[in-house]
């Protein structure tokens, strides 16, 4: 190529560049704006909700759009984890080991929150472990301003116009003052990530200082937890649940993780403690459900009402249970008796929107194919599993995609 040409190319291009640099700035400038007048109109109704000027001067100074928020918000991953692939990542040799050091360390303080709000010491510090692993990341995005973009961005406009007023709230008593107040991009804070409702809400003052420091007060960071979970019903005394073993042939179609049972009704059942010893007697009428969390080569579960209590705090079946389980590794109990298989893969959005719309052509409704699968595509793999003469495990992945597709030309 010529040099003439080489430059008549590079000119184009750069002007292409430019051009498509202009626009994006335009537009952002624009929304920009919109966003300015969108927060003048939030300060009015802020105002009249009784936050006074002094705090939105001080919260909102030179507050602008955070695009960054915006794009992880409307994100949406390529891949949906496995079970296993969460579980590994959320129950590290790493974090047990620390937990257990920290547990430790925390001793006192922990017996004292414990009989205040019947939570268990290992449930508290399992938690404070999985939202940050113990306190080492809590985020540093300005919690005023992910707030404030999320409540100006009209999909969640309600939800996140309440989370910023409670965040206003919070700093105008005092506990954090604005520039400190910072956390994950979607508006949680402290060691302990809770929404700023819920710090309004459930927040302690352990420590007696008068003040609710989730960031650097231990006192307070473990009485909130405690207090938090106490209110969202945990259940003395009682644990979350725990792995157990299937006798063969089990109809997994009561492993849907809904059917409540009493603990003796699933002994009689067969079902047995993941070491095969029997489930003990116990003196409580304990209900619990079965849960599958993997396929049904995977481990089994018996899930008691504070698993539940667990899902209001994050409503996630693997969170949960990972909770659940580094608690109970916390105080030496064993790892899981099933290991993840080589095999294990995650699936593409395509290739969950492609399941979904296979199971939708053999007749199960399972809503619109839009690649995420909940709980609708699991009961429609069910209902076709159970057609197939297949395990009824509801889990969705490559291996029965292969076999739709087998079934299907
Ligand atoms: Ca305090």
């Amino acid at each position: 190529m010529n040099t003439l040409k080489k430059s008549i190319i590079t000119s184009i291009l750069f002007f292409c560049t430019l051009n498509s640099v202009q626009t994006w700035a335009d537009t952002s400038q624009k929304e920009e704006a919109s966003f300015q007048i969108w927060l003048d109109n939030f300060k009015v109704n802020a105002s009249a909700q009784g936050i006074s000027d002094e705090t939105l001067n001080r919260a909102f100074k030179g507050i602008t759009l955070n695009e960054k928020v915006l794009e992880l918000d409307r994100r949406q991953p390529e891949f949906s984890s496995t079970f296993w692939q969460y579980f590994n990542r959320a129950v590290t040799e790493w974090r047990v080991k620390k937990g257990q050091e920290l547990l430790q360390k925390n001793q006192a303080l922990l017996t004292e929150v414990t009989k205040k709000y019947g939570v268990p010491e290992r449930i508290l510090v399992a938690f404070w472990g999985m939202e940050t692993n113990y306190g080492s990341y809590t985020g540093n995005t300005p919690t005023i301003q992910a707030l404030a973009t999320l409540a100006y961005d009209p999909r969640r406009r309600t939800f996140f116009s309440h989370e910023l007023i409670s965040a206003l709230k919070v700093i105008e008593k005092g506990y954090v003052t604005p520039t400190k107040m910072q956390g994950s991009w979607a508006g949680a804070v402290g060691q302990c990530q809770f929404m700023p409702s819920n710090y309004l809400r459930y927040a302690v003052d352990g420590d007696g200082d008068g003040k609710k420091d989730l960031w650097h007060s231990q006192a307070d960071i473990f009485h909130s937890m405690g207090n938090f979970l106490q209110q969202l019903g945990w259940e003395k005394e009682v644990n979350w649940g725990r792995e157990v073993k299937l006798p063969k042939h089990f109809n997994l179609a009561m492993a849907d993780g809904k059917q409540q049972r009493s603990l003796d009704e699933w002994r009689k059942l067969g079902i047995k403690l993941a070491d095969g010893r029997e489930i003990p007697h116990s003196e409580m009428p304990i209900q619990a459900a079965l849960l599958l969390p993997y396929d049904y080569r995977g481990p089994a579960f018996l899930v008691y009402h504070n698993f539940f209590v667990i899902k209001k705090w994050n409503n996630s079946t693997n969170y949960a249970l990972a909770v659940g389980h580094l608690a109970d590794r916390l105080i030496g109990r064993a790892p899981l008796s099933k290991k993840q298989p080589k095999n294990d893969k995650a699936m593409t959005r395509e290739q969950v929107k492609e399941l979904q719309e296979r199971l939708t052509v053999e007749g199960y409704n399972v809503g619109k194919p839009d690649g995420v699968a909940g709980s609708k595509t699991r009961t429609g793999l069910r209902a076709y599993q159970a057609k197939k003469g297949l395990p009824i495990d509801g889990y969705p992945s490559v291996r029965m995609l292969t076999i739709l597709q087998q079934n299907q030309h």
